[in-house]
């Protein structure tokens, strides 16, 4: 191996590593200074440079000299350039004064195999530990960016991470890079769980004081509340409570009662746990509006012109509620029907009663009876009860801080039973006019008169009503909205409402109806328009946020449908293009919690027992319906030419999507369709629905909900439907009307005709 002399600069302790740099200043008066003038002279600027002189030191780092600069005191500033390190095999002159030579020769790189997954790997745990340890700067993470010498790595980074003099020292004697990549390894987790360690010491520690923090204060704080109470607390509270019952506008007896209360409370011993309980109670006889009235707004015309801007459309519903709040006033209130809304959710039922309370003058409250088995979340618990309070109703009239509010008892159709008590004669009771004067609390025990309160019922189906309650009730049907409408109440409503509640300016948004009626199909499947609301809502407020975040000032924004889904995202629902016809396949109709929707029925048949088989999560009514059909086809099986033989088979009927439950007879006809469809192969249209309860005779029966399907049929794609004879389409909306054939039929007869003849 090639052996060569180099001058030898010694560093005492400072460890300069290859392809690292080091600023030194050498005295003018130092040997060293020799050291330099030999390099230059002889060496072409190289150097060796040695951190520690023993007997021992094998390795040394090539080194060369840059800007060199002779200062005017006669010192020289250099700066030394590390390059690779070299076996240092004897030092000499180092007895004498003459300057320091080495006889050094190189040394011979290692091979290294998968130097990138190795370099990979390092990168990886030093960008982890950088980015985990506040102190260590991450300019080292662009000094490493591109690096593919795991030699050039290691040494690179050592200097930037590794404090320990002693440490950096064996990386410089660890010739092999590899060696120096374990090091460093080890180095990175050693030093990541240190200073885990440590922040869990410190949080512990934090947390410590913070405790003892909080509980002197709160001891301080208890100390004073002590001293400022003393004993006189419940004095004061006695005096106080005298000058509330004295003020307070309330029958007589729940005068006595309060005072008869208030003496219990004045000879309870404060340690009593009674104290407390007898407190709440006159505190909640005390907050009840016993004779506390708003007055009425009289003025139907007016009360007329505040729904109309509240609410778009609904010109029956509003109608039937000026005509009821007419005969009212008429009658002075000893009407004895209470108004119940029925429709959809987000039809505008609960918004549409907060506009009529608002328009007469009323407060509102609002209770939902909606899965209420116990009657007790009604009226309450009695006193003797630990935790007792008043029922909701009682509750409801103290957050309404008058005794005639307008108040809103909304599902009435959820309401269930049990041994615990019927929540729906209570209600009966609480809305009739003759027993609603003596209400009587549980907890509250004294009759409080609610025959002031003007209540307002809702409800999404109005089959589920319980009868005894349906009998008293005004019922006003709320039917879904059409596409146009929805943009209707988009343009008028929505978005004039959420722009306000934004605080923009009215021109500041433009969206044009196109991109309102995508956000509709696209976006929404409902009755009403509350998703609509919500996701114009959404859009807006992104906007907003952009605005606020980025200090922008625009003039105006445009949504139009290319950049639509930069606000929400990937269309939610996708219509596709109808198939032409299809064999075993027919679409029902249904009246789903979010509106009419298209049922598509599958019918297949195999070699079996002559099973009738049906998945789908169908209720019991359903299941009837399903077997009619198939008797009814049995025994008509000539007249519609069926092999008797076929029903040997198992038929199998699926609706989808099986996982949401339905019900109901409407699907009769359909069923009906679907098996002999399947079974004679009997092409069915997939733009035709139909809906009908089918008799065992084969009569089609009137169904309800035609509205709510026929919507829904529409938002499909549906162009034809088959609907029983007596069902009326009068009211259907125009809209509607305009794009779908409606084709009556008495009978299922009929129906087969006007498929079998082409007139579909
Ligand atoms: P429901 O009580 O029937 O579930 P809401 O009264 O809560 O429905 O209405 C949901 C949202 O839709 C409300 O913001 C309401 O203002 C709006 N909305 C519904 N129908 C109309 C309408 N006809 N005109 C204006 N806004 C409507």
């Amino acid at each position: 191996m090639k052996k060569y002399n180099l001058p030898v600069i010694l560093l005492n302790g400072i460890v300069l590593l290859p392809h690292n740099t080091l600023k030194l200043e050498f005295d003018s008066k130092n040997l060293d200074n020799n050291v330099i003038d030999m390099a230059l002279l002889f060496h072409d600027n190289y150097i060796l440079v040695v951190s520690e002189y023993s007997e021992n030191t094998k390795i040394g780092v090539l080194s060369k000299l840059e800007n060199i600069l002779q200062l005017p005191n006669g010192n020289t500033r250099v700066d030394l350039k590390g390059i690779r390190r070299l076996n240092i095999i004897e030092f000499l002159n180092f007895k004498s004064n003459d300057p320091l030579e080495s006889i050094v020769s190189e040394i011979e790189l290692e091979k290294i195999e998968n130097e990138d997954i190795i370099i990979n790997k390092l990168k990886k745990e030093l960008k982890s530990y950088v980015n985990n340890i506040p102190y260590i700067s991450n300019g080292v993470l662009s000094l490493i960016d591109k690096e593919t010498s795991l030699d050039k790595f290691t040494d690179l980074v050592v200097p930037n991470i590794i404090n320990n003099k002693n440490r950096i020292f064996e990386y410089l004697n660890n010739i092999s890079p590899i060696g120096r990549g374990e090091m460093l390894l080890k180095d990175i987790y050693e030093e990541k769980q240190m200073f885990q360690i440590e922040r869990n010491l410190d949080m512990k520690v934090k947390k410590e004081l913070d405790e003892n923090q909080k509980e002197f204060i709160l001891r301080e704080k208890m100390k004073m509340i002590k001293e400022e109470l003393g004993d006189s607390s419940k004095d004061n509270d006695l005096d106080k409570l005298k000058k509330r019952i004295n003020e307070l506008d309330c029958p007589k007896k729940i005068k006595d009662k309060l005072n008869y209360e208030l003496n219990r409370y004045e000879s309870c011993v404060s340690m009593s746990p009674e104290l407390n309980i007898i407190r709440d109670y006159i505190e909640w006889l005390l907050s009840l509006p016993w004779n506390i009235y708003t007055n009425d707004n009289n003025n139907l015309k007016q009360v007329k012109k505040s729904l109309d801007e509240s609410h778009y459309g609904l010109k029956e519903v509003k109608n039937r509620i000026i005509e009821y709040l007419a005969v009212n006033q008429m009658s002075n209130n000893k009407n004895g029907s209470i108004v119940c809304l029925v429709g959809p959710p987000g039809v505008g039922k609960t918004t549409l009663a907060i506009s009529i309370a608002k328009a007469i003058n009323r407060n509102f409250v609002q209770i939902s009876v909606g899965g209420i088995r116990d009657e007790s979340e009604i009226i309450g618990h009695r006193r003797t009860y630990v935790g007792a309070n008043p029922g909701r109703i009682i509750s409801s009239m103290k957050k309404a801080k008058s005794n005639n509010p307008l108040f809103l008892i909304d599902e009435v159709d959820k309401m269930s039973s049990d041994y615990k008590g019927d929540p729906t004669s209570c209600l009966l009771s609480i809305l009739d006019k003759e027993q609603n004067k003596y209400f009587s609390d549980n907890y509250i025990e004294e009759e409080y008169d609610l025959s002031n309160v003007f209540f307002i019922l809702t409800a999404n189906y109005i089959e589920n009503i319980p009868e005894p309650l349906k009998d008293r009730l005004e019922i006003i049907n709320l039917s879904g909205y059409t596409e146009y409408e929805k943009l209707d109440i988009a343009i008028k409503h929505l978005i004039p409402k959420i722009i306000n509640k934004n605080g923009l300016n009215k021109d500041f948004i433009y969206i044009d109806n196109d991109t309102i009626l995508k956000i509709i199909r696209n976006y929404t499947k409902e009755a009403g328009v509350r998703e609509l609301e919500r996701q114009i809502d959404k859009i807006i407020r992104k906007i907003v946020t952009q605005i606020v975040v980025n200090n922008i000032k625009l003039n105006k924004i445009i949504i139009n449908e290319q950049n639509l889904n930069k606000y929400l995202g990937k269309e939610k629902y996708k219509y596709n293009e109808k198939t032409k016809e299809q064999v075993g396949v027919v679409n029902g109709l249904a009246y789903t919690p979010f509106g009419g929707d298209v049922l598509p029925i599958e019918v297949n048949y195999y070699k079996g027992k002559g099973n009738l088989i049906l998945t789908g999560s169908l209720g019991d009514v359903m299941k009837e319906s399903a077997s009619i059909a198939l008797s009814y086809l049995k025994a008509n099986h000539k007249y519609y030419k069926i092999n008797y033989e076929m029903f040997n088979n198992d038929i199998h009927i699926h609706v989808p999507e099986g996982a949401i439950k339905k019900d109901g007879p409407s699907a009769g006809l359909a069923l009906t369709l679907a098996i002999l469809s399947a079974l004679t192969n009997l092409k069915i249209p997939s733009d035709l629905a139909m809906t009908g309860e089918i008799t065992l005779r084969g009569h089609a029966l009137e169904i309800g909900g035609l509205k709510e399907k026929s919507i829904g049929a529409l938002r499909s794609g549906i162009k034809k439907i088959i609907i029983p004879f007596d069902n009326d389409i009068t009211d259907l909306p125009k809209e509607v009307k305009n794009s779908i054939k409606f084709i009556k039929v008495k009978n299922f007869k009929e129906l087969y005709k006007v498929i079998n003849n082409g007139r579909i």
